[in-house]
């Protein structure tokens, strides 16, 4: 067990007082649904915060609009079409991944804000971190896919990790109560998405637009889906047992309707501590970013007498298998967290296009985790090929397994073997 003072979320990083010279921010993926909100966090913060690099994909309109008003010495897109649009006179320009890794690196950069979604955040990521930087961390593939890569990483260079998920944040913010070592069980709470009332047959009815929208919180379309199956509450598992240091069979999830109370830690002592907001991301943002100080910000005030009354229930692994799945991966380690990943993303997207059922998600990751033959082990180097191996395998079976290519209505697919 990890000291608690090496804790990788509470080691020594960036810290600001009054007077002092803004510390400088690189937003890894600026144009999402949680780099917006971390800028909408900065903008709050003028003398505290200064950005020196803004990267995004698609979006080069938003990111354009960003430096306009940022003025970040280093805009990173994707696409040359930047150039075009109008951009601050200090701004340079520049496209590509070796790009990304330079807006991660920058000498002046205190803090790395990881905000991309998907695999494309970890080299970048793993480089800040060599380079003594702060990492925000909101990219979830960094940890549930690299680990065993970056915590090693993260020691040896002394880096702060920060988690930007609430969940993460929650149980952060409730371990300031009591000793890392003193942690008898970490309690994730989750919302449980838009079916967790719904039979098992109404679960074989689920369309894409039921499930994007969720009913507390607004996130991307890729998190949203993930919530719906409860994947997302899956890979956090992942996470914690990552970021507290707490093996798997002391993480617990626990289904709370109003998303209210964060998370919760229980310590050796029976006592359990929480952590309580409205549910708002630029609040887990805000303190990844203005640690260790509490300081007033964007969010509201919560008022527990008008919620009134706040529900919990265990999760049903049953009707949600993703979240067995995701904690069998985190227990198998190595190449397994990766392959859930990327076989979800490829699921997920085959639903949202119509191609696979909701319980199909479930199955193609399943298929996925049971088919793997290889190496038992990660490198950095390694995971692109196991990535690669993982989208196959799942699109290939996606497509070869006609029972599972139906659209909701239809008979539901046979269980596999
Ligand atoms: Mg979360």
């Amino acid at each position: 067990m990890t000291p608690s003072h090496t804790l990788p979320v509470n080691r020594p990083g960036a810290t600001w007082q009054p007077g002092d010279a803004p510390l400088t921010v690189a937003v890894l993926g600026s144009t999402g649904s949680v780099g917006t909100q971390v800028l909408d966090v900065l903008r709050h913060f003028p003398e505290r915060f200064r950005v020196a690099a803004l990267t995004a994909g698609a979006n080069v309109e938003l990111l354009a609009a960003q430096a306009r008003e940022f003025a970040p010495p280093l805009v990173v897109a994707t696409s040359e079409s930047i150039r075009a649009l109008p951009l601050p006179p200090g701004t340079r320009v520049e496209i590509g991944d070796d790009a990304l890794i330079e807006a991660a690196t920058l000498p002046e950069v205190d803090v790395v804000v990881t905000a991309t979604s998907g695999h494309a955040a970890i080299v970048p990521t793993a480089r800040a971190i060599a380079a003594g930087k702060t990492i925000a961390l909101a990219n979830k593939e960094t940890i549930v896919c690299a680990a065993e890569v970056i915590m090693p990483l993260a020691a040896a260079h002394n880096v702060a990790i920060r988690p930007v998920d609430s969940e993460h944040s929650a149980i952060w913010q409730s371990l300031g109560a009591g000793k890392a070592s003193d942690i008898d069980r970490l309690i994730l709470t989750a919302s449980g998405g838009p079916f967790r009332t719904f039979s098992a047959a109404e679960m074989d009815a689920i369309t894409v637009e039921m499930a994007l929208n969720h009913p507390t919180w607004s996130m991307g379309g890729k998190i949203t889906i993930d919530s719906a199956t409860l994947m997302n509450k899956g890979l956090e598992i992942i996470e914690a047992r990552w970021l507290f240091d707490v093996p798997y069979e002391r993480i617990d999830v626990l289904v709370h309707p109003e998303s209210i109370i964060h998370s919760i830690v229980e310590f050796a002592d029976r006592s359990q501590v929480a952590q309580l907001g409205l549910p708002d991301m630029r609040l887990p943002i805000q303190f990844a970013l203005t640690y260790p100080d509490h300081a007033p910000g964007p969010c509201k005030r919560l008022s527990l007498a008008e919620i009134g009354t706040l529900h919990f229930e265990l999760p049903d692994e049953q009707r949600f298998p993703c979240l067995r799945l995701a904690r069998e991966a985190g227990i198998a380690a190595g190449p397994y967290p990766a392959i859930l990943s990327a076989a979800d993303e490829i699921a997920v997207e085959a639903f949202v296009a119509g191609k696979l059922s909701f319980a199909g998600i479930a199955r193609t990751v399943e298929h996925a985790l049971a088919h793997y033959t290889g190496p038992g082990a990660i490198t950095l180097d390694s995971l692109a090929g196991i990535d690669a191996w993982a989208r196959t395998t799942a699109s290939e079976a996606i497509l070869a397994t006609p029972a599972s290519v139906f659209t909701p209505g239809d008979a539901p697919a046979p269980a596999r073997p």
